[in-house]
C-alpha cells in the first residue's frame, strides 16, 4: 500500500512540473474510431477592460470590430491571478483547445464575463447607461469566438455573471437572452429551444452525434440562494425551470433516451466558503432548499436517464456523485476548472471522450497552462487524464464513488486530487482542511456535510500526510 502511495506522489510531482514534457497536438487522435470527443470549457470570465486604453473605442465600436481593436493592444502578456483573463489569454485558451481538431462539440458551462464587472466599467470611465450594451457586447465577443474557432456545435449554460444587471440576476423574457438566443448557432432550426432559451436562460437539443441523447442546458442561476431578477416580478423562474427539467426528463425516460445535463452552478455544498468558515459553522450550499430537494426528487426518478452531468462555478477541477436514496441510479457531476486565473488557479478546460455506441463516458484529458510555475512564456499541456492517474476506465458514477472513498481513506490518491484540483496551482486542499473539500464531493445539503466532516475530522489520521 506503502509503495504504491510513493508511486503516485511521484506521478504527481512529474506532473506538475512546470514544462511536463506532453505535446498537446495529436493527444486526441489516439483516440479509438468508436470514440467521439467533446471539449469542456467554463468559467473564461473575459475581461475586456483588462487594457484601459482600449476602453472608449469598445464602447464605440460595434462588437463585429472589437477584434481589430483587441489586436490593436499593447498589453500582450496573460492576466494572472487575482485577475479575470484578459484577451491573450482568452485567445491562446481557446486556440490550444482548437488544437482538439477532433471534438465533436463543445460544452460551455458559463461565466463568460468578468468579476465586478460595472463597478470596474464605471472606473474605467463608462457610464451606467452604457453598460447594458457594454456587457451585452462582451458576452456576444465571447460566444462569437467560442463559435468560429470550433466549427461545431457549441452548447452554452448561463453563468451568475453572465448578465448585464449584476451577479446572480437574471431578466426573464428579457432583452440580454433575446440578443444571446439570437447569436447562438445551435438553436438556429430549432425554434422551441429558442424560445424556452428566450424566457429563462435554458433549452433543450438533440445530441449532436447520439442517436438516442439529448442536451438539456439549464439555467441553475435561477435554483441558487444568491438569485434575484434584475426589474420587476415576472413569476417565479426558478419553478417554472424545474417543471420544465420533469417533462423534459419524463419524455427522454419514455422515448428510451438519455441525457446529458449541462450547468454552472452544480447543485451541494460550497466547499471552498465552507472550508473557510470553519468546522462547526453552517456549511453553504449553492441552491434554494426546495430546488434541490425537487431536483433529488427528479433523479430517484430519472437517475438511469441522465448519462452526465457537467457543471462549473467552483474554478477548480473536481467531480460530485449524486446518490438518490433507494435503488435509484448515482449521477456523475464533471466540475470542469477554470480558464480564469482570478482564484490562484491554473487556467484548463478538458476533453471529455465518450463511446459513440452507448454515450458512457470512457475518460476525461485536462489541458492547462501553468502560468502559477512562474515562467514568463508557459505553454499549454496536457495535464493528465482521469484514467491514467486514478485507473479507472470510465469516468462513470460508481468509479467517482469508489474514487471518494479513496481520497478519504488513502492519503496518496487524496494528494493527488489535491494536485490537480487547482490544475497544478498551489492547492487550497491541505493537510488540515482536507475533509470540507472530500465531504462535498458525495454530500449535498449541510446536514448530511457537517455529519461527514464530523466522521472525517474524529476518525484517526492516516500515516502518510
Ligand atoms: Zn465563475
Amino acid at each position: 500500500m506503502k509503495q504504491i502511495g510513493y508511486f503516485v506522489r511521484f506521478i504527481l510531482l512529474s506532473l506538475c512540473l512546470p514544462g511536463w514534457p506532453v505535446a498537446l497536438t495529436g493527444s486526441a487522435q489516439a483516440a479509438s474510431a468508436a470514440a467521439g470527443n467533446a471539449l469542456l470549457i467554463s468559467d473564461l470570465h473575459f475581461d475586456p477592460l483588462a487594457d484601459p486604453s482600449l476602453v472608449k473605442q469598445l464602447i464605440e465600436a460595434p462588437v463585429g470590430d472589437w477584434e481589430t481593436v483587441f489586436s490593436s493592444s499593447k498589453q500582450t502578456g496573460y492576466a494572472h491571478a487575482p485577475q479575470d483573463a484578459n484577451y491573450p489569454l482568452i485567445k491562446s485558451a481557446l486556440s490550444a483547445a482548437a488544437a482538439e481538431s477532433s471534438v465533436d462539440f463543445v460544452a460551455g458551462t458559463g461565466d463568460y464575463l468578468r468579476h465586478n464587472f460595472e463597478e470596474a466599467f464605471l472606473k474605467a470611465g463608462g457610464t451606467s447607461d452604457e453598460f447594458t450594451e457594454f456587457a451585452t457586447k462582451t458576452a456576444l465577443f465571447v460566444v462569437r469566438a467560442l463559435q468560429a474557432d470550433f466549427r461545431v456545435p457549441v452548447y452554452f449554460a448561463l453563468g451568475n455573471d453572465d448578465s448585464p444587471c449584476g451577479d446572480y440576476r437574471v431578466d426573464p423574457g428579457g432583452p440580454f437572452l433575446a440578443t444571446l438566443a439570437d447569436s447562438l448557432e445551435v438553436l438556429k432550426n430549432h425554434p422551441d429551444a429558442a424560445a424556452d432559451f428566450r424566457v429563462g436562460g435554458f433549452y433543450e437539443l438533440p445530441h449532436p452525434t447520439l442517436a438516442d441523447h439529448e442536451i438539456v442546458v439549464l439555467n441553475t442561476v435561477l435554483w441558487s440562494r444568491s438569485y434575484a431578477i434584475c426589474g420587476s416580478d415576472s413569476g417565479d423562474a426558478g419553478k417554472a425551470e424545474m417543471q420544465w427539467l420533469s417533462w423534459q426528463l419524463y419524455r427522454a425516460k419514455t422515448c428510451g433516451k438519455k441525457v446529458m445535463l449541462m450547468m454552472h452552478i452544480p447543485p451541494g455544498i460550497d466547499s471552498y466558503k465552507s472550508a473557510h468558515a470553519g468546522a462547526g459553522k453552517a456549511a453553504t450550499e449553492f441552491w434554494q432548499n426546495q430546488f434541490f430537494t425537487q431536483f433529488l426528487d427528479l433523479m430517484k426518478t430519472y437517475g438511469a436517464t441522465v448519462q452526465i452531468a457537467l457543471a462549473g462555478h467552483t474554478h477548480m477541477d473536481d467531480f460530485r456523485v449524486l446518490s438518490p436514496d433507494g435503488s435509484a441510479s448515482p449521477i456523475a457531476f464533471r466540475i470542469t476548472p477554470a480558464i480564469s486565473p482570478i482564484f490562484g488557479n491554473n487556467p484548463a478546460f478538458s476533453v471529455l471522450q465518450y463511446q459513440v455506441s452507448s454515450g458512457d463516458v470512457t475518460d476525461i484529458a485536462t489541458y492547462y497552462l501553468n502560468l502559477a510555475g512562474g515562467r514568463s512564456d508557459p505553454k499549454w499541456a496536457l495535464e493528465y487524464r482521469f484514467s491514467n492517474v486514478y485507473g479507472y476506465s470510465a469516468f462513470s458514477a460508481g468509479n467517482l464513488q469508489s474514487l471518494a472513498a479513496a481520497i478519504r481513506s488513502d492519503p496518496s490518491v487524496r494528494h493527488l486530487f489535491a494536485g490537480f484540483y487547482a490544475a497544478c496551482a498551489p492547492s487550497p486542499i491541505k493537510p488540515d482542511n482536507w475533509q470540507f473539500y472530500a465531504c462535498s464531493e458525495t454530500q449535498f445539503t449541510s446536514f448530511d456535510y457537517a455529519s461527514c466532516l464530523s466522521t472525517l475530522q474524529n476518525a484517526p489520521a492516516k500515516s502518510g500526510q
